[in-house]
């Protein structure tokens, strides 16, 4: 059933557990991710990106939840446009049918992330959608990073309570060490989770992670085995990923590892049989193993069993 991003956070939030916010560019990404949601009886955030939206058209990403929601209504799922950049866009996102909007004004001074975030809560909430913003820049931190460079990075606790006091915003995406893409961290992979539990008891609402790709061995090794290059990728390890929802993570976003585990299989289709050109022969392989990676964070983060 489609329901507001709020309505699955505030449960995670209160039984201290993750629910992944799976991206989504088509049918077969959106049909793994909710194939992986009935397997493991698990609720489900799907998001679009703008680009995203522009790839499908909003009412072909609208249509897609809804027509998946509909045929599976025992699992709780909610659709959330990811980073948001302007009113406007979150306007038209929520006058769709999302049930979610993050506004990202995180690159913007305070008192303009402020602004543009309250905006977006008054017209969200006045429609029953839910609103998440950022809070410091998505980057990864190093161990000789000083303090002072820290601080103009991650995410401050003290902004985090003025901000959500002030926006009502729904839920935060406080930056502590994470990054996009499948290139996280120069050295090992460090998260700030003294800020993040900071960020928590001063907010008291449901925490998002961004850039938590995993990349697990099997994935990264399938897609290498196939002559794919993921030259010195490194995604956020299981147990930090398991530490961060301890700390208060209650939405965490997972892109990345789908396009690889989708594509090392297309890839070894294309390998293996030169004359194959049968849409259907790679992308359910595919959506196969898109699913068995979602079903396995699920289980990492807590999710499973809780739709
Ligand atoms: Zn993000």
């Amino acid at each position: 059933m489609l329901v507001s991003g709020s309505e699955i956070l505030l449960k995670a939030h209160k039984e201290g557990y993750g629910v992944g916010a799976f991206n989504f560019v088509n049918f077969e990404m959106l049909n793994a991710i909710f194939n992986a949601a009935l397997e493991a009886n698990s609720p489900i955030i799907v998001q679009a990106s703008e680009g995203a939206i522009k790839y499908m058209g909003i009412d072909m990403a609208v249509g897609l939840v809804q027509i998946l929601s509909k045929r599976y209504p025992q699992i709780p799922v909610a659709l959330n446009l990811d980073h948001g950049t302007s009113f406007e866009s979150c306007k038209k996102a929520i006058d769709a049918g999302f049930t979610s909007v993050m506004i990202d004004a995180s690159h913007h001074p305070f008192e303009e992330n402020v602004a543009m975030t309250k905006e977006v809560v008054q017209y969200a909430h006045s429609k029953g959608v839910s609103v998440e913003a950022e809070l410091g820049r998505l980057m990864g931190i190093e161990d000789n990073i000083s303090v002072d460079e820290k601080d103009a990075v991650l995410v401050n606790p003290d902004e985090a309570e003025e901000f959500v006091k002030e926006t009502k915003v729904d839920y935060l995406a406080p930056a502590i060490g994470t990054s996009h893409g499948a290139f996280k961290f120069k050295g090992e992979p460090k998260l700030d989770f003294a800020r993040l539990q900071e960020v928590k008891r001063r907010t008291n609402i449901p925490l998002v992670l961004h850039g938590a790709s995993a990349i697990p061995q099997y994935v990264r090794e399938a897609f290498l085995a196939t002559g794919g290059d993921l030259k010195g990728s490194k995604g956020v390890p299981f147990e930090f990923l398991q530490e961060a929802v301890k700390g208060g993570i209650n939405k965490v976003n997972i892109d990345t590892d789908l396009r690889i585990a989708f594509m090392a299989e297309v890839r070894r289709v294309a390998n293996e049989d030169p004359t194959q050109f049968d849409l259907r022969k790679f992308f359910t392989p595919g959506m196969q193993a898109m699913q068995k990676v979602i079903v396995e964070r699920m289980q990492v983060l807590g999710s499973a069993g809780k739709a």
